[in-house]
C-alpha cells in the first residue's frame, strides 16, 4: 500500500463466528459428508459470501425458494429460520429437511406463538425484508406488526392496547433497540416483552467489544458481508461514536486512502465472518503491533440436530 501503514491494530474480542453460525456451517458439512452432493440449502446458510462460496465449492446448492429443489431431495434451512408456511411447503414436496435455524432464533419464534396465542398483538422490532424477520412474522400473520425504527414506534396502532407485546430480531443494535422499546412502553404501559433479551449474546458481545476499541482507534474496519445485519450494526455503532468505520468483505476491500493519517485501526468481524479473514486483514495492514481487547469470553455451543449427528442414519 502506498499510504503510511498504521502502527497498531486493536482487535476486538469476541469477534467473528458465533455458536449459531458454527452449527449451521457444520450441519451443511455433515449433510454433504453423510448424504453426498448435492445438498440444497434454502437461502444463504449464513450471511457471508466467503462461507457460501466455500460450501458451494464442496457441493452445496443454494436456492432462493423450495420450488428450485427436486422432490424428495435434502434441503437445509438457513440459520435465520423459516416461517411455518415454508415448513409446510417442504412437507408437501416430500423434501428431507435438516433445520439449521439458530436455537436463539427458534426461541423468538416460540415467544411469537406464545404471545399471539394469548390474544396479544406482537410488535416485532427488526428490519423489513431480513430473512429472520420474514420467518418470525410468518408465525402469526395478521397478529404481528413490524416496527423498524423509532418513527414507526411513535405511530404504530394496535387493536387492543391492553394486549400488546414486543419481540426483536436477534442482531439489532442494543442501544437503538432500547430506545424503540422505551417509546413503545410509554405509549402502551401494558406492553409485555420476552423473558430474556431477544438480541442474542453474540450480537451483544460483539457490540460491547467493538465499543471498547473504537474510542481508541482512528479507523474501524468490520469484516462482514453487506447483508449481514450484525456486521452492519457494528459499523453504525462505531460511526455513531465518532470513529470512521467501513464494512469490508475481506482484505481486498481496504482502500489505501482510508489509512492516510491513521495510526491505530480497530478491527472486528461480524458473527458470520470467518476468523481467517480477520487474520488476512492484519497481514494486509502489517507490519503492525496487534493488541487484543477482550471484553467477554464465549463458551456457548449448540448441539447438532439428530439428522446429522455423527452415527445417525440419513432419513
Ligand atoms: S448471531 Fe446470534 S442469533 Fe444469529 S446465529 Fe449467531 S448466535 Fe444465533
Amino acid at each position: 500500500m502506498s499510504s503510511p501503514v498504521p502502527h497498531t491494530v486493536l482487535l476486538a474480542a469476541p469477534r467473528s463466528f458465533c455458536a449459531g453460525v458454527e452449527r449451521a456451517i457444520e450441519i451443511v458439512e455433515h449433510a454433504l459428508a453423510q448424504r453426498g452432493r448435492p445438498v440444497y440449502v434454502r437461502k444463504q446458510i449464513v450471511h457471508n459470501a466467503h462461507v457460501v462460496a466455500d460450501l458451494e465449492a464442496r457441493g452445496a446448492v443454494f436456492v432462493d425458494e423450495l420450488d428450485e429443489v427436486p422432490t424428495g431431495a435434502t434441503v437445509v434451512f438457513s440459520a435465520h429460520g423459516v416461517s411455518p408456511a415454508v415448513r409446510s411447503a417442504a412437507g408437501r414436496r416430500a423434501l428431507r429437511v435438516i433445520d439449521a435455524t439458530c436455537p436463539l432464533v427458534t426461541k423468538v419464534h416460540a415467544e411469537a406463538r406464545r404471545f399471539t396465542a394469548r390474544g396479544s398483538t406482537v410488535l416485532l422490532i427488526g428490519h423489513a425484508g431480513h430473512e429472520e424477520v420474514d420467518g418470525t412474522l410468518g408465525e402469526a400473520p395478521g397478529r404481528m406488526i413490524l416496527v423498524p425504527d423509532v418513527a414507526a414506534a411513535r405511530t404504530v396502532e394496535v387493536p387492543d392496547p391492553e394486549r400488546v407485546a414486543y419481540l426483536t430480531q436477534t442482531t439489532l443494535a442494543v442501544d437503538e433497540t432500547s430506545e424503540i422499546v422505551d417509546v413503545l412502553r410509554a405509549r402502551f404501559p401494558a406492553l409485555r416483552g420476552p423473558a430474556s433479551d431477544d438480541i442474542c449474546y453474540a450480537t451483544t458481545n460483539r457490540q460491547q467489544a467493538l465499543s471498547a476499541v473504537a474510542g481508541e482507534a482512528d479507523l474501524v474496519l468490520v469484516v462482514g458481508s453487506a447483508n449481514s445485519s450484525n456486521s452492519v450494526r457494528l459499523v453504525e455503532i462505531a460511526r455513531r461514536g465518532g470513529t470512521p468505520a467501513y464494512l469490508i468483505e475481506d482484505a481486498g476491500d481496504i482502500r489505501p486512502e482510508w489509512l492516510a493519517g491513521v495510526t491505530t485501526v480497530g478491527l472486528t468481524a461480524g458473527a458470520s465472518a470467518p476468523p481467517r479473514l480477520v487474520e488476512e486483514v492484519v497481514t494486509a495492514l502489517g507490519p503492525v503491533t496487534v493488541l487484543e481487547r477482550e471484553t467477554a469470553t464465549e463458551s456457548i455451543r449448540f448441539t447438532l440436530p439428530a439428522a446429522v449427528r455423527p452415527g445417525s442414519r440419513p432419513r
